[in-house]
């Protein structure tokens, strides 16, 4: 069975075939960089970035293309009322993403940057307004002319019949459901930032970024562009309008969007003031890995409400994927293989490509690396009890789904700690002391133990047990478990792992 996606051009669930045999050319509109991104933002992201992961699983070579909007209406507002340029106010935040996306395993895409095409841009409109696509206005800026593009509402399905010719928006953000001829290019306001460019001076409008950047790293025909839901108006309806005008080829074959992330009912968004970002949610002590988990969890095409709850019930079922790991590479089994658990992990590797594949359904997925952690558990117990359930020769399949399986989730590696500890630095010099709550001083604000030290406590504390001193002994594991190390017995002796 191929990959199933729901396409939002077509309202329908389309079995995917890229343009060019096994390469996957994809775009997905990024951040823009006025301020942190909240979870909300990175909800879509995580649900491209899964995207991403599959298709490659599934044999594709993806070319994965991301925009940075480091300019629009917000930031040079916000740059001019600082008194600095708009790459000094946006640099301090392509930073906190590119951090951001990597606390929460996101891999990074070609990442692109507005700023640095702005000729291209103007190049564009000026092709654009020889076609008659676009009319300049008195001041200097641009318009698209809507009514040039009959086709105008295909994906958003707004039915624009009756609009006025001619009648505009400058707004790059507008939510009006009569379609307005939208700006391409602005011109320059006193005291704000400006390019000089071959159709005048001023600043780009933010949907032609993403037609520039996409089709040039691309192509004017690409596999698929994605975006959260409250982008296919006017956003994706507009760069469609702008590329299939100058191209005369269909833009974009699949459009991915991802629905809201809600707090109690409502969009997650800046504006609305209910939003947290990673940061804020790891300085009250909750683990990154816990964060992708909740954002994964609900497809992509559903509505995900955000609750603490559910963070902790995240955190729980990371834990129980690590200590399953844990417990299969720390044992040591009797020799030889018993079919039931192989057959176990095939069954589980192909029940979770199945979900994957239709239409990504990642709590599918989730439910089935799950069956396998009861059933498999279930038998390391019989096997801890003397009996042969599991063998020497079934770790490795049922490592090897969960493997595949953490190829796309991504939340095997126990490395929390050390982001924590980066977030905790980062609370510091900003100040933001006040925030830091006792949870994450408990796990990141000590001084880790290295290995090495964990090793020396580790030999001094069997020691003092050979040596029947159980007093030294309980006082070196009491010490370890509050570094957060844990301590476990097995057949083949102690071994250790960090909380
Ligand atoms: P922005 O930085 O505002 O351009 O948004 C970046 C991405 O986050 C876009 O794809 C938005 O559609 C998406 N987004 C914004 N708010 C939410 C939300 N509450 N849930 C899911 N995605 C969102
Ligand atoms: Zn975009």
């Amino acid at each position: 069975m191929p990959l199933r996606l729901y396409n939002t051009l077509s309202r329908k669930i389309e079995d995917f075939h890229p343009l060019d045999g096994n390469h996957v050319r994809m775009y997905a509109c990024g951040p823009t960089v006025y301020d942190y991104g909240h979870i909300g933002n990175f909800r879509t992201f995580v649900a491209v970035d899964l995207l991403y992961r599959f298709l490659r699983q599934s044999g594709y070579d993806v070319r994965y293309v991301m925009n940075i909007t480091d300019v629009d209406d917000k930031i040079i507002r916000n740059s001019a009322h600082d008194g600095v340029t708009v790459q000094q106010y946006t640099a301090k935040f392509v930073d906190a993403f590119l951090e951001d996306s990597a606390t929460l395993n996101i891999e990074q895409p070609v990442l692109v940057r507005a700023t640095e095409h702005i000729n291209e841009m103007a190049n564009f409109i000026a092709e654009l307004e020889k076609k008659g696509f676009a009319y300049r206005t008195d001041d200097g800026s641009y318009y698209f002319r809507i009514a040039k593009f009959p086709e105008y509402g295909k994906l958003s399905k707004k039915d624009f019949a009756g609009m006025t010719d001619g009648a505009r928006v400058d707004l790059d953000e507008y939510d009006k459901d009569n379609a307005r001829d939208f700006a391409l290019w602005k011109a320059p306001k006193p005291g704000e930032a400006s390019w000089d460019s071959v159709i005048g001076p001023g600043r780009p409008g933010w949907h032609i970024e993403c037609s520039v950047m996409s089709m040039e790293e691309l192509g004017p025909s690409f596999d698929l562009h994605a975006g959260g839901e409250d982008l296919i108006f006017p956003h994706h309806e507009n760069e469609i309008a702008q590329s299939e005008s100058l191209t005369g080829k269909q833009f974009a074959r699949y459009w991915f969007h991802a629905r809201f992330l809600l707090v109690e009912g409502q969009k997650m968004s800046k504006s609305l003031g209910n939003f947290f970002t990673v940061r804020d949610l790891v300085l009250r002590g909750h683990k990154p890995s816990s964060v992708r988990w909740l954002l994964t969890q609900v497809p992509y095409r559903n509505q995900l409400n955000f609750t603490f709850d559910g963070l902790t019930a995240a955190a729980s079922s990371v834990e129980k994927l690590r200590n399953f790991r844990f417990r299969l590479t720390s044992n040591q089994f009797s020799a030889g293989a018993t079919s039931a658990m192989a057959q176990l992990a095939d069954d589980t590797i192909a029940r979770m490509k199945s979900a994957l594949d239709d239409d990504l359904n990642t709590a599918e997925a989730q439910a089935a690396i799950f069956d396998m952690l009861r059933k498999a558990n279930t038998a390391l117990d019989a096997a801890q009890a003397g009996q042969n359930n599991v063998r020497q020769g079934d770790v490795q399949p049922l490592l090897c789904a969960l493997n595949k399986f953490d190829e796309i989730f991504c939340v095997l590696k126990d490395d929390d700690r050390p982001k924590m500890k980066a977030i905790l630095d980062w609370a510091r010099t900003e100040g933001r002391e006040k925030e830091i709550s006792s949870e994450l001083l408990e796990i990141a604000g000590s001084a880790q133990l290295s290995d090495e030290q964990v090793n020396q406590k580790l030999a001094a504390m069997e020691a003092a047990r050979k040596a029947r001193n159980f007093k030294a002994s309980d006082a070196l594991r009491a010490e370890l478990t509050a570094e957060g190390i844990i301590v476990e017995n097995t057949k083949e002796g102690v071994r250790w792992r960090r909380k």
